[in-house]
């Protein structure tokens, strides 16, 4: 059997997948067996974040794989401890807590929430507030968190807990938490699932303001928007806030398996000895890749993003066959006369590989791809919109 036969057969049928096998890649290239080339622009869903096999994060992880690929979280590791001081003094925050994924990363804020709210106030002070649209993850806690029904149908009884309500509406946020008395309320700045659809700046205020004045754990889920994809480290920094817990993984270790709940002052002794674990939590090997993916999102990259991004913004928004473009730095979303899926299609057709969210053409660059690449795409992006 070949790999498209094998993996239809044996892997889990819960991948929509496209009819692509990749072999191998260089930065914002990709290849298939055939040697046909496409350029990503997807990045691994917002992963790669410096794009395929590069070879400052390949230098990073060998260089750690030759030393110690994995030691259990009772001894430490030197990667661990210099990621989370290089988190915490990019951001504020105080501890960092690792895992593997973004749901892990939601998990353990959606933990950190609730112990601070019944350390304060006692039980009964447990209700995490979320919004209509968002997307925080697939397992059974993370999906009651997701303000998405169609996600939650086939899973009853997930964990109690969890109200959503209306984005952009502080009123009804104001109600919801009133009326359970809520420990957290957690955010996604832009829903990245959900359609690239961006909250209202005033909003986003107004939910801090509210939170602080009420002592309830603001969370912002960092996993698609973190670690540069908008043009700022985190996409919470657009909007002159800072949240009390941050989740992070996708770009965070450029292709490895790395998440991570940043956690504020005000919460730093919330978890405490065997409050929390995880067995490949803070593994050096994917640690020593953030490193140097981390180190490389500097002011200089970013606002190499922000550049890139205007001039896609105002390329999409003058071309025929795009009614509108939706997201912030290298997270856009593409509303397309054709269906989506058409325009993703004609896209693969012609070598340029993309997502797509809810009914847009979704655009998850690397944050390193070079302006002649991606003018390439743009120019194959705009022909299958028209
Ligand atoms: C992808 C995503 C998640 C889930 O991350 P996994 O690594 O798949 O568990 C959670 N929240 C947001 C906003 C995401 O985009």
């Amino acid at each position: 059997m070949n790999t498209k036969e094998l993996d239809k057969t044996y892997v889990a049928g819960t991948y929509k997948r496209f009819p692509v096998e990749i072999v191998s890649g260089k930065g914002s290239v990709v290849k298939d067996p055939s040697g046909k080339t496409y350029i990503d622009m997807g990045s691994g869903i917002g992963v790669t974040a410096f794009g395929i096999a590069d070879d400052v994060w390949q230098k990073a992880v060998t260089d750690q794989i030759s030393k110690v690929q994995h030691m259990s979280n009772l001894y430490y590791t030197q990667p661990c401890a210099e990621l989370a001081s290089m988190l915490c003094k990019r951001t504020g925050m105080s501890k960092v807590f690792f895992c593997n994924s973004g749901a892990e990363a939601n998990e353990c804020a959606i933990k950190v929430g609730r112990k601070y709210a019944s350390d304060r106030y006692g039980a009964g002070r447990h209700t995490v507030i979320t919004l209509e649209n968002s997307f925080h993850g697939r397992t059974l806690t993370t999906l009651a968190a997701t303000g998405q029904d169609h996600y939650h149908e086939l899973f009853q009884p997930l964990t109690p807990g969890f109200v959503s309500v209306p984005a952009n509406d502080i009123d009804a946020l104001r109600t919801a938490a009133e009326k359970y008395n809520a420990a957290a309320v957690m955010i996604e700045c832009i829903q990245g699932e959900g359609g690239v659809v961006p909250l209202n700046a005033e909003y986003i205020k107004e939910v801090r303001e509210f939170t602080e004045q009420n002592d309830i754990i603001m969370i912002v889920d960092e996993v698609q928007t973190g670690n540069g994809r908008t043009g700022m480290l985190y996409s919470y920094m657009n909007f002159g806030i800072v949240p009390d817990v941050i989740s992070t993984a996708k770009g965070l270790g450029g292709g490895l398996p790395l998440g991570a709940t940043l956690i504020s002052d005000k919460c730093k002794d919330v978890l405490g000895f065997g409050d929390h674990g995880s067995t490949f939590g803070g593994n050096p090997v994917c640690c020593a890749g953030a490193i140097s993916i981390l180190s490389r999102i500097d002011e200089d990259l970013l606002e190499s993003v922000r550049e890139k991004s205007a001039w896609l913004f105002k390329t999409f928004s003058s071309a025929p066959g795009i009614e509108s473009v939706s997201g912030m730095g290298f997270m856009i979303g593409l509303t397309t006369t054709k269906p989506a899926s058409e325009v993703v299609a004609k896209c693969m057709e012609n070598g340029v590989l993309c997502l797509t969210a809810k009914d847009k053409v979704r655009l998850l660059p690397a944050l390193n791809i070079p302006m002649d690449v991606l003018g390439k795409a743009i120019e194959t992006i705009k022909n299958a919109c028209v």
